[in-house]
């Protein structure tokens, strides 16, 4: 069999998804400042998910290498009303590694993944809980419900990276898509038996299928401090993003080549009738010079794109751990003994 199960994997009652509770997935980078006053929210958002579904809640803060107190905040936060689990990873990975770890350090069944930065708001939490429990969906995601507020060319390039990705793709990506979204218990064991390094969770959650829904939101204004996702980072991720979901880049390579060799085809056939029909001898330097830079220039994008994929499959290859990490607490609500274990741990 080359599929995979996944409803014996999540293990348990389908009829009762509550009952596995919910995993709140919080990657943290330099986010000290608004770090408790996010906690007291999601304590009292944990409240009202038990007092109305019975759902036992836990937190998992990852730190992803912080370099201001956040880690000294994370620790001292109480668990009340929901589990405080708090994973410092080794140096800072990326938001994508943190969700991983997150994934992999989720206790219950159903997770959720939200920012750090108070842009998510927790009460928006109860809606996609609902559609979970009380509608039977599997993966809720969120959608900025306007981008009015962003620049011409940023929403070009938004636009542009989604018609290429979702090019010839079965299961297309939703466009605008956050990183905001639950799912389901058999959803998440899907998301954790992919083997692939390179994660695009956007992508990856949208490709393992089951019933889904979008939800549209207006994100909040950061709470402090800046956004960490420049125009190069998001330049990265974007490039991250198609490799891993598409060959489109690959496709376009092979186009234009067809494109260019017929357009030199014609030209060529035009040069004989020149110098046959009308006897016309051809300087021809510039048409040169401009044929050959053309050529030259277009090979060279294209090594790219293919260099692209060859270190997509080195990096899998060398099939490194996506993450170190280097301290883990737990800390429950009926034992408030916090377990401490400072120790290197390699993720699997
Ligand atoms: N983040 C992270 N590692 C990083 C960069 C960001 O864990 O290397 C976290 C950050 O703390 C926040 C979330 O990812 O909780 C989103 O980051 P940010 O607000 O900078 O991105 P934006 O909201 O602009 O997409
Ligand atoms: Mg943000």
């Amino acid at each position: 069999m080359l599929g995979a199960g996944v409803s014996d994997l999540s293990g348990g009652d389908l009829r009762a998804p509550a009952a596995q509770g919910l995993s709140i997935v919080v990657p943290v980078f330099n986010e000290a400042v608004g770090l408790s006053r996010l906690h007291d929210r999601l304590s009292a958002l944990a409240e009202s998910l038990k007092e109305r579904y019975g759902l036992a809640c836990e937190v998992v803060y990852i730190d992803d290498g912080s370099t201001d107190g956040t880690l000294d905040v994370a620790r001292g936060l109480i668990p009340d009303h929901l589990d405080v689990q708090v994973v410092s990873l080794s140096r800072n990975f990326g938001k994508e590694a943190a969700l991983m770890a997150g994934l992999d350090h989720a206790r219950r069944g159903a997770v959720l993944f939200m920012d750090g930065d108070g842009q998510h708001a927790p009460e928006l939490v109860q809606r996609l809980v609902s559609h979970w429990i009380d509608d039977g969906f599997d993966v809720v995601y969120t959608a900025k419900a306007n981008r009015d507020n962003e620049s011409t060319l940023r929403r070009f390039g938004v636009r542009t990276f989604y018609t290429l990705i979702n090019w010839g793709n079965r299961q297309k990506i939703p466009e605008d898509a956050g990183d905001f979204r639950l799912l389901s218990p058999r959803a998440a064991a899907a998301l954790r038996q992919l083997p692939e390094r390179n994660r695009f969770f956007k992508g990856l959650a949208s490709w393992i299928g089951f019933r889904q829904i979008r939800v549209d939101y207006e994100p909040d204004a950061r709470a402090h401090g800046v956004t960490t996702f420049n125009a190069g980072r998001l330049l990265g991720l974007s490039i991250e993003g198609l490799t891993s979901f598409s060959v489109a880049p690959l496709r376009i390579a092979s186009l234009l080549g067809l494109l260019l060799a017929f357009v030199a085809f014609l030209f060529g056939l035009s040069i004989l009738w020149e110098t046959i029909i009308d006897g016309k001898s051809v300087p021809g330097y510039p048409s040169l010079v401009v044929g050959l830079m053309t050529i030259g220039g277009v090979q060279l994008v294209m090594i790219g794109v293919v260099g692209e994929y060859i270190g997509k499959i080195l990096s899998e290859i060398k099939a490194r751990p996506i993450y170190f990490v280097a301290e883990h607490s737990i800390k429950s609500v009926d034992s408030t003994s916090a377990l401490d274990n400072p120790s290197r741990t390699a993720a699997e």
